[in-house]
């Protein structure tokens, strides 16, 4: 990942100009665009910079994106040899890293039919052994259960 800030230092991506900012904003609190508060999360590092002050230009995914497009728009060198834009695969490359679907809320706690206990682990499986029994085939079983009795949650088959 340095790198990849070495190259957003070098690159003249197009930042506000942080005397215009608030304090938030140029200690990368808040989105240097949109002033969004942002969180360790939603944070896009734009490299910290050493001019025209010493400040730390971060923005929210939304900016992110908003500014690969209108880069792209503008760009003599996108518009000619859209491969050679280093800008533009940085961009690419932060809109990429952020675009990611958030990690799932707390799992949904549910009754494992193996060990018969509660986990927030339990996924709907397929029976595949007999023996098992359960109300209308309807059988959830735990991480742990399912290793250890072969089983597949439903969600994992393809067909
Ligand atoms: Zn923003
Ligand atoms: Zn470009
Ligand atoms: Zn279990």
């Amino acid at each position: 990942m340095t790198s990849l800030r070495e190259e957003l230092r070098a690159n003249t991506l197009d930042l506000p100009n942080p005397a215009r900012l608030n304090a938030d904003q140029v200690r990368g609190g808040h989105c240097c665009w949109c002033n969004t508060a942002l969180t360790a999360e939603t944070a896009v590092d734009l490299g910290e910079r050493r001019h025209p002050t010493h400040w730390f230009p971060r923005c929210c995914p939304t900016c992110i994106r908003a500014a690969d497009h209108a880069h792209v728009g503008m760009c003599e060198t996108c518009v000619e040899t859209p491969a050679a834009c280093q800008t533009a695969a940085t961009l690419k490359q932060l809109v990429r890293e952020h675009s990611r679907t958030p990690p799932p809320g707390p799992r949904p706690i549910a009754y494992c039919n193996w060990h018969r206990g509660l986990s927030d682990t339990a996924l709907l499986v397929r029976i595949t052994e007999e023996g098992s029994g359960g109300e209308n085939g309807m059988l959830y079983a735990c991480q742990n259960c399912r290793t250890q009795h072969g089983l597949t949650p439903l969600a994992e088959h393809t067909t």
